[in-house]
């Protein structure tokens, strides 16, 4: 009914406002309705319910006497209204006279009375065309045509049709309020569910909103679409690798068939829709999407009967307000992530600077990525030159502790030899490829990333576990990250390694420097019970540099130093005294077994030094039995030694006198 509906929309409400308005009557609610008419604008849409009207009032109202008369129906512009509303036949045979009445009337606002032949030819007929008024303004909305015998005109007839013409208009405006009350009421009830609905889904985004969880959030949008449809099926495909324990949640499939509705609504972020397999029910795929992009589909399939009530426009909404929570929970979720990594490399860092030992650091970060990773198992390996492999520095896996790992080979040496990071998720899958810790610990899962200090590759780490797909895309880039801080406080420990080495070294000779040797000889006497000190001066080397040159002397003083060295135990300490004097620190040891080293260390210098020189020894030892023990004391009396052991004669070793009488005289 287009012409009915057109009426309905442009006037109803502002009438509604106007005859309530108008009224004024609070005690007769019905009173706006009364008042309520058509005007001018809305004839050309009345034709309809001017020909609903005629048939209801030929069919209620036509008296006995007057059945023989012909009516028809004119509108406001005085043409014929096919009351039969069939739009194909022409009019009775009477149209042309009655529009020409109509017209007469619609000049006049009269009833038009007409003298018309009668083709039967008994008796004269009349034609009357009677205007019928709006009942507010009195606009001529419609006209009544009638043809008559003249008779029954002159019998009173011209007034039983007025009457009849009063009639039709009440019969008009009966219909005309019901079609204005049921319109009316149609937009109260639409009203009404416009307004659930925005109730709803404004509940819906509260709920939605108060929610930072990602998991709660899909929850959350899943029982409220299931709830506003109770017999759908619904599912969640989610594109990405997100886990979630609600069971219609499913990973979105790869395969991207065209008449999917879901790969299409991923595809192009709009609502797609399609008619089911069997013809009863229909699919919906509604996109999760957010500012950044989609993140999954809304799987709908519902029974056709309920579908005209399905409104796409809302299901949109919901959608569209999930994928916007669900992106900020994300957000939320992220940048709680970044603080957490934040936190821990905080950690790292403080726990790996609490040392400066290349042990200490390995075994710390060891711990520390065991912890954070919540992985099963860890290991560092690092380069060992000497032993031209990589050694497990630090596992907590025991057998591979301290084992030589070829470079190139397993997981760590692959690592390695690439210097690529690597993610593993299903190690019994993965072919052609052996993990000696992997398999050793039946570990599934794992990442490894190289060690780079100081801009060289020098290890690898890696964290395994025993379940496949354990670890995430994110574990493993914050793996590489922590890599990037353990590789500088290794690097740090080596810098504070070679700079401690060369503080404590003599340059000439490689031996120890004197502080160095005073500083363990100190730390000894609160140790230890016993230990001795050999000091060595070369006899006559003043002489020996004025023969040779100083060049040839500083070549001797290495050499001495060599054999100085090598003739002594690993935890023996040689140091360069100062000068062509050099001092050999002998823990644990008393005078009669540092006679021994010393004279080795004589014998060998007179043997093996070119051009040929020779050494003088003085021995000194403590005990913790002294009244008198110090570092300095000590010099004392072992430099006593050696220069009584000149006095005699050189090339010799003596014993400090307070310690024995055994004294080796040059032989
Ligand atoms: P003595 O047997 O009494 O020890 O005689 P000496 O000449 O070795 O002793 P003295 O203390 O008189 O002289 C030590 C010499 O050692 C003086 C110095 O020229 C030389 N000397 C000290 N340090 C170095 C060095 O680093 N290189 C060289 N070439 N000579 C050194
Ligand atoms: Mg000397
Ligand atoms: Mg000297």
């Amino acid at each position: 009914m287009p012409e009915q509906e057109a009426y309905g929309q442009r006037d109803t409400r502002m009438l509604l406002q106007d005859t309530m308005q108008a009224s004024g009557e609070p005690g007769d609610p019905a009173a706006w309705l009364r008042e309520t008419d058509i005007v001018s604008y809305d004839f050309p849409y009345a034709g309809q319910l001017l020909a609903e009207s005629f048939r209801e009032w030929c069919g209620l109202a036509v008296l006995p006497f007057a059945r023989s008369w012909q009516w028809c129906v004119l509108n406001s512009n005085g043409k014929w209204v096919d009351p039969t509303d069939t739009a194909g036949e022409q009019g009775s045979q009477w149209t042309k006279e009655w529009e020409a009445a109509a017209a007469a009337s619609l000049r006049t606002r009269e009833i038009s009375v007409l003298k018309a032949e009668n083709p039967e030819g008994n008796s004269g007929l009349i034609l009357l065309m009677i205007p019928v008024f709006t009942r507010s303004k009195g606009e001529i909305f419609a006209l009544l045509g009638c043809v008559m015998p003249e008779e029954q005109y002159i019998q009173g007839g011209r007034h039983t049709a007025e009457a009849m013409a009063l009639h039709y208009q009440t019969c008009f405006y009966r219909r005309f309020e019901y079609v204005f009350v049921s319109d009316l009421a149609g937009v109260h009830q639409h009203a009404e569910r416009e307004s659930n609905r925005r109730s709803l889904l404004f509940q819906i985004v509260q709920r939605m909103h108060d929610n930072i969880d990602v998991n709660a959030v899909l929850t959350e949008v899943i029982d409220s679409i299931s709830a506003m449809y109770p017999g759908a099926r619904l599912e969640l495909f989610m594109s990405q690798d997100h886990r979630s324990t609600h069971p219609q949640v499913k990973p979105l499939p790869l395969y991207s068939d065209a008449d999917n509705v879901c790969a299409k609504a991923f595809k192009d972020g709009r609502v797609a829709l399609h008619a089911g397999r069997d013809t009863n029910s229909v699919e919906i795929g509604l996109p999760l999407g957010g500012k950044q992009g989609v993140y999954g589909v809304f799987h709908m399939i519902l029974d056709k009967p309920a579908f005209p009530d399905v409104d796409l426009r809302f299901l949109t909404m919901v959608a569209d307000t999930a994928g916007t929570a669900f992106e900020n929970a994300k957000l939320y979720e992220r940048s709680n992530q970044l603080i957490r990594e934040l936190r821990m490399m905080s950690e790292l860092t403080q726990r790996l600077n609490q040392s400066l030992r290349l042990g200490d650091i390995f075994q710390y970060a060891n711990e520390e990525l065991l912890e954070m990773f919540d992985a099963d198992y860890c290991c560092i390996l690092h380069l060992n030159e000497e032993k031209g492999g990589l050694e497990a520095i630090a596992c907590n896996y025991p057998p591979l502790c301290g084992e030589i790992i070829d470079t190139g080979k397993g997981l760590g040496g692959k690592v390695y030899g690439t210097g690529e990071p690597l993610i593993l998720s299903e190690y019994s899958s993965a072919e052609g490829f052996h993990s000696r810790l992997m398999s050793a610990t039946q570990s599934q899962s794992a990442i490894a990333t190289p060690l780079n200090v100081g801009g060289e590759i020098r290890g690898a780490i890696m964290l395994t576990h025993r379940e496949p797909h354990f670890f995430s895309y994110d574990s493993f880039r914050l793996l590489q990250a922590m890599a990037g801080h353990i590789g500088l406080a290794v690097g740090n420990a080596r810098l504070h390694a070679e700079v401690r080495y060369l503080a404590n070294r003599d340059s000439l000779t490689g031996l120890y420097a004197r502080h160095y040797l005073d500083e363990e000889i100190k730390e000894r006497q609160t140790k230890d019970f016993c230990g001795s000190l050999v000091v060595v001066d070369i006899d006559q080397f003043k002489m020996v540099n004025d023969t040779y040159g100083h060049q040839k002397g500083d070549k001797i003083l290495k050499q001495v130093s060599e054999i100085v060295k090598s003739s002594i135990r690993q935890g023996d300490i040689a140091a360069r005294w100062g000068g062509e004097e050099l001092a050999v620190y002998l823990p644990q040891l008393g005078v009669q077994q540092a006679l021994y080293v010393a004279e080795r260390i004589r014998k060998r210098v007179m043997g093996e030094t070119e051009p040929r020189v020779t050494v003088s020894c003085g021995i000194a030892e403590w005990s913790w039995t002294d009244d008198r023990v110090s570092v300095e004391s000590l010099f004392y009396r072992a430099d006593m030694a050696l220069y009584e052991a000149k006095n005699n004669g050189r090339n010799q070793v003596i014993i400090d006198s307070k310690n024995t009488d055994i004294n080796v005289k040059n032989p």
